[in-house]
C-alpha cells in the first residue's frame, strides 16, 4: 500500500510540469489548452497504469518527451504523403493522379486570392464557371461544349438525370457494371429516375437487340465502359460508332461511360490502348463522360463533353448545382489540360504519364543502385532487383501489365511473421513506405519511385 502510494506521488502535477523549462517548447508549439489536455490524460494513464501492475509506465522518465511525441502524433495530417510502391500506378485508396506542377500551381493561386470563378471581367459573357475549361475541352476533344462535376459517378448521375428522367435507358447485360462502392449502374439509373432497359447478353449484344428496345419511351442508347474486367471467348458488343449511327437514324443521343478514358492515344507511348475521348466524339456520341483523375493525370472531377443542346440541359438542371467543382478542381483541371495543348511536353510534365512510361531497364537500374546501399542495413532480409508487372490501378485497362522492377526482401529464415513486421515499421515511418505482401516476399515496386533521397532517408532509418 505505502509502496502504490509512493508510486502515485511519483505523478507529477499538472502546474509543476507547465514550470518546467523543458516544457517551454511543448508549450509555444502546442499552445496551454492542447498541452494540459494532453498530461491530464497521461496522468489518467500512468495512474491506470500503476493500479494494473504496480509500476510507473516507462515513458513517465520524461513527461516533456512523451507529451511532445503525443501532440506531434495527433498534428499529422490524415493525408499524410505516402511512397506509393504497390505497383498500382492510379491507386484509389492513395488518392489517385498525382499531380502536374502546373497543377498545384494553380490550385495554390486560386486558394490565395479572389479569382474570375463566375466573373465576367470583359462583359463577354461567361455565364458559368466551366466556361474557360470547357473551351480547352473542345479544343482537345472535338466537342462542342461541356460540363464539370466533382467525379464520374457524379457526371453519369447527372447525365442520366438530366436527359433521361421519367424514361428508358437501354443498356447491354455485358455492361452492367459496378465499379467499386456503391457505384452499380443499374443503381444508378433509379437514383436518376430513369428505367433501365437491359439488351443482349452478359457476353454478347447485338445492333438488332438495340433497335429491337427502342420505343417511344426511349430517352438514351448507352455505352458503359468496362472499366475493371475484361470478357473473353464468344463475345460481341457494338461499338460506339455503330451505336452513334443507329442513333441518328433513330433520332435516340447515345452517351458513353467511358470511365478513365484518355485524350492521347496511349500506343504512341508504347503503352496499352485505352479508348479515347476524341474518338467517341468523331463517332458522333452525343455524350461522353469520363474522370479527371484517372489517366487523364489531374484532380478529382467528372468531365462530360458532347453536344451544345445536351449540356445545355446538364448545365440548368439542379443537379449540377449540388455536383458542381469548386474553384480549386477547375484551377488544377484547367492547368492540367492546358499541358494537353503541348503533347510534346507531356510525358515529362504530366506524372502519370511520365510513371506510365517509364521503361524497364531504367527501373530495374533504380533498383541495383538502390539495393547496394539498402542491403547492409537488412541482414536479416535477403534483398533482390526482380523483374515485376506494374498495373495502371482505377479500371483503366484492367488486363494489361507494364513490366518494371521490384526490391523484394525475403526473411533469410523463411518466417512471414518478419514480412509482416517490416512492413509494419515502414509504415509508420514518417513517410510511410507502402509495399505489396506475395509469394513469401515484401516487394516494393519502384515504378513510382521519383524522390530516390528521401526514399534512403526512410529505409535507412
Ligand atoms: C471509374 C469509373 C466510374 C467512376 O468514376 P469516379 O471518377 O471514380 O467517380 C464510373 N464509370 C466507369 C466506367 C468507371 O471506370
Amino acid at each position: 500500500m505505502t509502496t502504490l502510494r509512493s508510486l502515485y506521488s511519483h505523478i507529477p502535477a499538472t502546474d509543476r510540469l507547465l514550470r518546467d523549462p523543458l516544457f517551454t517548447h511543448v508549450l509555444s508549439q502546442f499552445g496551454h489548452t492542447r498541452t494540459v489536455e494532453m498530461l491530464r490524460l497521461m496522468q489518467d494513464e500512468a495512474r491506470q497504469h500503476i493500479q494494473a501492475h504496480d509500476a510507473l509506465p516507462p515513458w513517465c522518465a520524461d513527461w516533456a518527451n512523451e507529451a511532445t511525441s503525443r501532440l506531434c502524433q495527433q498534428t499529422q495530417s490524415a493525408l499524410r504523403p505516402v511512397f506509393n510502391l504497390t505497383g498500382t500506378v492510379l491507386h484509389t485508396n492513395l488518392g489517385r493522379a498525382q499531380q502536374a506542377e502546373e497543377a498545384i500551381e494553380a490550385v495554390a493561386q486560386a486558394m490565395r486570392s479572389p479569382v474570375t470563378l463566375e466573373y465576367d471581367l470583359d462583359g463577354a459573357g461567361r455565364g458559368h464557371r466551366d466556361r474557360a475549361l470547357a473551351t480547352i475541352l473542345c479544343q482537345i476533344t472535338g466537342a462542342e461544349d461541356a460540363c464539370i462535376v466533382n467525379n464520374n459517378a457524379a457526371a453519369v448521375l447527372l447525365m442520366l438525370a438530366a436527359t433521361a428522367a421519367g424514361r428508358e435507358v437501354v443498356v447491354s447485360r455485358g455492361e452492367l457494371v459496378e465499379i467499386g462502392g456503391a457505384f452499380r449502374i443499374p443503381d444508378v439509373m433509379r437514383q436518376a429516375g430513369c428505367t433501365l432497359h437491359e439488351v443482349g447478353t452478359t457476353n454478347r449484344t447485338h445492333a438488332s437487340d438495340y433497335r429491337a428496345a427502342v420505343n417511344e419511351q426511349t430517352a438514351l442508347l448507352m455505352k458503359v465502359h468496362t472499366s475493371n474486367y475484361h470478357i473473353e471467348g464468344f463475345t460481341k458488343a457494338v461499338e460506339e460508332a455503330e451505336l452513334a449511327a443507329m442513333g441518328r437514324e433513330l433520332d435516340v443521343p447515345v452517351v458513353a461511360d467511358l470511365g478513365s478514358g484518355s485524350l492521347v492515344d496511349l500506343s504512341q507511348y508504347g503503352l496499352p490502348k485505352e479508348p479515347m475521348v476524341q474518338e467517341m466524339i468523331a463517332a458522333g456520341v452525343s455524350l461522353v463522360s469520363f474522370s479527371g483523375d484517372k489517366l487523364l493525370g489531374g484532380p478529382q472531377a467528372g468531365i462530360i463533353v458532347g453536344k451544345r443542346a445536351l449540356i445545355a440541359k446538364l448545365q440548368q438542371h439542379p443537379l449540377k448545382r449540388a455536383l458542381r467543382a469548386d474553384k480549386m478542381t477547375l484551377a488544377a483541371l484547367e492547368a492540367t489540360l492546358r499541358l494537353y495543348l503541348h503533347p510534346e511536353k507531356l510525358a515529362e510534365r504530366l506524372p502519370t504519364l511520365r510513371l506510365l512510361t517509364r521503361d524497364a531497364a531504367s527501373i530495374q537500374a533504380q533498383g541495383e543502385r538502390l539495393l547496394t546501399q539498402i542491403a547492409p542495413h537488412y541482414p536479416e532480409f535477403e534483398l533482390r532487383v526482380e523483374p515485376c508487372q506494374s498495373q495502371i490501378g482505377s479500371g483503366s485497362l484492367p488486363v494489361d501489365r507494364l513490366p518494371g522492377a521490384a526490391l523484394t526482401f525475403t526473411p533469410r529464415d523463411g518466417r512471414g511473421s518478419r514480412l509482416e513486421a517490416l512492413s509494419t515499421r515502414w509504415r509508420a515511418l514518417p513517410v510511410p513506405v507502402i509495399g505489396r505482401s506475395y509469394d513469401g516476399r515484401l516487394w516494393l515496386d519502384l515504378r513510382c519511385l521519383e524522390d530516390e533521397k528521401r526514399f534512403l532517408e526512410m529505409l535507412l532509418k
